[in-house]
């Protein structure tokens, strides 16, 4: 299988570090996300405080 990071090929068995050939591709991959560089399609999530209103009582 490929790295989706540097497209090295490797094989994956026993590889923990997959899809990606190592822990540094796997990092740096990572970091992207973290960092904001791939923008992650969020769904419009509907804040409706009806909802929170119609929690349970039974917190206590
Ligand atoms: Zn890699």
């Amino acid at each position: 299988m490929k790295c989706p990071h540097c497209g090295k090929d490797f094989k994956d068995s026993k590889q923990p570090y997959r899809p990606f050939c190592s822990d540094r591709c796997k990092l740096i991959d990572l970091g992207k996300w973290i960092s904001g560089e791939y923008r992650v399609p969020t769904l419009e999530t509907v804040d409706n405080d009806e909802e929170n209103s119609m929690k349970d009582p039974e917190e206590e």
